[in-house]
């Protein structure tokens, strides 16, 4: 028998090189230390509206209250019959033709689907656009399955609108799909129907695939529309990916759904794959399926949050006018969501490091915020704030980066 080697090191994967998730990662590690230790801490890092007393509306609380004992059993791996009937009529809401029930998949948030979605299709090597700033899920999720993320830039000067010679630039042979999140976390933007249609039309001319993830479709302001991309090419393939986590102010229950549409007849294996690895985890959670059909019957139940008056709205004005007052920092208006993505002076403060910049300003005065790199950003210049708190907190965090800002300098 060979002799145990107790001191040989567990390692993980290689294949987590180069993968992160910095949203949850070391500087909210430290928060997390920090709260064990006493020292409350305010944490801005996920959109988690229940957190901050935005709670889910009451008919959804007594749907999943009535629909307890359904969801004991497993279902199918699609999901719930009521439930994908009910999505099956929101892509039609949405001016998407053509979804049937067998192209609609239910999940454990969205982003298990961004999961199996991408590992159902990627090789090693293949290139997948994705946009910086992005949600990171997109890029650790494409790395960890072997692809190459390459990020386009939105730009911050256009309002944070793709830059669409920056995708045609980055298109080579080995690009299979774009990834658009729209409405846009971490920087609010809302794409106008007319960029995204150049945008389409450029996935058009290299035959890729789009991900739409469009989970802040129902969290638009300024009476501005959402546009669904597979509404706008129903001859590509398309994805499109959306939940409650963000409407419903659900992210606990853990409901998404994503569907498949356009040239589903060039797909049908791509399909199958889906289909195997839906069935391999089972079936998503039942219980949070079980409220599915009511809240899409009560699709824009979080409107009066939107609206003048409205929580989100009254905080979206406040933290916008509050952040660009402070000298150093400056933001575009978001228009949907509840992010802001400020930029920071890099040369006044000597920021050599966004990431030292959110750990000093959590030790400093308790907020945990996510530095711009956090988002695959590329630039040490920006870090995103959730403006989920009640104006009151979010004036006392104002203050509290104002205070902060006045001798910071990092080199
Ligand atoms: N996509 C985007 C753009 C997000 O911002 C988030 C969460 O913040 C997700 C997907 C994941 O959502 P879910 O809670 O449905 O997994």
């Amino acid at each position: 028998m060979p002799e145990k080697d107790t001191d040989k090191k567990i390692r993980k994967t290689s294949k987590l090189c180069n993968v992160g998730y910095d949203i949850r990662g070391p500087v909210s590690d430290e928060a997390i230390r920090m709260d064990r230790e006493g020292i409350p801490i305010i944490s801005l890092n996920t959109g988690n509206p229940p957190e901050f007393g935005i709670f889910a509306p009451d008919e959804i609380e007594k749907a999943a209250i009535d629909g307890i004992r359904l969801s004991e059993a497993y279902t199918n791996s699609y999901g719930l019959p009521e439930a994908i009937e009910a999505i099956r009529k929101y892509s039609i809401s949405k001016g998407i033709a053509g979804v049937t029930g067998e192209d609609i998949f239910t999940g454990n948030g969205v982003s298990e689907l961004i999961s199996i979605a991408l590992q159902a299709l990627i090789e090693n090597g293949d290139e997948i656009l994705i946009p910086t700033p992005d949600y990171p899920l997109w890029t650790s999720v494409s790395t960890l399955c072997g692809a190459k993320a390459v990020h386009y830039l939105c730009d911050e000067q256009a309002g944070w609108l793709p830059d669409l010679d920056d995708i045609r630039k980055k298109i080579n042979s080995g690009t299979k799909a774009i990834v658009v999140i729209n409405p846009n976390n971490p920087t609010g933007a809302l794409y106008p129907k007319e960029h995204l249609l150049e945008l389409l039309e450029i996935a058009r001319q290299h035959d890729l695939i789009v991900f739409s993830d469009e989970i802040y479709d129902r969290l638009v302001m300024d009476d501005l529309e959402h546009h669904s991309c597979a509404a706008l090419a129903p001859d590509l393939l398309v994805v499109t990916f959306n939940g409650l986590s963000k409407s419903h102010m659900t992210p606990g229950f853990r409901c998404g759904w994503m569907y498949i549409s356009g040239a589903k007849e060039r797909a049908k294996d791509y399909v199958e794959g889906i289909r195997m690895l839906s069935s391999m985890r089972l079936c998503a959670n039942v219980l949070a399926q079980s409220v599915i059909k009511t809240a899409l019957d009560n699709a824009y139940c979080a409107a009066p949050l939107l609206k003048p008056g409205g929580r989100i709205y009254e905080q979206r004005e406040f933290i916008y006018r509050r952040i660009n007052e402070i000298p150093g920092l400056s933001s575009v208006k978001p228009k949907a969501a509840f992010y802001l993505f400020p930029k920071i002076d890099v040369k006044k403060f000597g920021i050599v490091s966004d990431e030292q910049f959110v750990l000093d300003f959590l030790h400093d005065h308790r907020v945990l915020m996510t530095h711009g790199k956090g988002f695959n950003w590329p630039g040490v210049d920006h870090f995103r704030i959730v403006y989920l708190p009640e104006i009151d907190i979010l004036s006392d965090i104002a203050d509290r980066m104002d205070e902060f800002l006045k001798d910071y300098r990092q080199s």
